[in-house]
């Protein structure tokens, strides 16, 4: 108990130290970071565009048909390199701290309705500070930050991975009951993945492991649970 209170208060800890230093932090190395940083950008992204070619671009330039509409939390270490090496035009990603749908609903009926993904997928993951803060006292912080851990329903004082898992499943029951009919017609499938680089749930570090499909939370049921037709391609691939 003593061990899942530490992780949780450390987690905590390392969400809210980094906010509180930031402001007071601007002194010259910071600066100086950022100008090697900004450097290191525009190398990457030279050699990305070189890479791709003009008529990947011109593809893109036509328009966008993701297939999955994407809610996952901002944290620096989640990126969808780990399970999609082309996401472009493809995943409409939506981020923001603890994944959720509250906090960027707009956004999240954009990917669904708007853009046509036939796929709502959000991703939580181990070791996240907002849920490290959410299942703590965060009254100290700033309050668009309270604000957006307000929406997070979780037990206080809990083990992390727990607080992770929970708010995954709290986030696909929202968006099951936003878009039930389109769910039941089986024009959208909503799954909740936990993105798990920590092994807190012990099926392997790095891994993406599918805890929600549909409101189904069963992990027997998951592995053999046929995944329903979607209702038609949008000729993406
Ligand atoms: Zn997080």
């Amino acid at each position: 108990m003593f061990k899942k209170q530490l992780a949780a208060l450390l987690a905590a800890a390392a969400f809210v130290m980094p906010m509180a230093a930031q402001a007071s932090d601007h002194h010259a190395g910071d600066a100086a970071v950022a100008q090697a940083f900004i450097k290191e950008i525009q190398t990457d992204q030279n050699a990305y565009a070189a890479a791709k070619g003009a008529a990947f671009f011109q593809e893109l330039s036509k328009g966008q048909k993701p297939r999955a509409t994407v809610v996952s939390c901002s944290d620096s270490r989640v990126h969808t390199n780990m399970w999609d090496k082309t996401p472009e035009g493809d995943l409409f990603m939506i981020r923001n701290i603890g994944n959720q749908l509250a906090t960027a609903k707009g956004s999240v009926q954009y990917g669904v309705n708007h853009l046509g993904s036939s796929l709502l997928l959000i991703v939580g993951h181990s070791r996240c500070g907002a849920i490290g803060a959410a299942s703590g006292d965060y009254s100290s912080l700033e309050e668009p930050i309270k604000k957006e851990l307000d929406t997070i329903n979780i037990a206080k004082g809990g083990a992390s991975i727990d607080g992770v898992k929970a708010n995954v499943n709290n986030q696909v029951a929202a968006a099951l009951k936003e878009w039930a009919a389109q769910v039941k017609n089986g024009e959208l499938l909503v799954v909740g993945a936990v993105y798990d680089f920590a092994d807190d749930m012990k099926q392997g570090a790095g891994k993406l492991n599918v805890i929600n499909i549909n409101g189904e939370t069963d992990a027997a049921k998951l592995s053999s649970m046929p995944v329903p037709a979607a209702k038609a391609a949008h000729g993406h691939h």
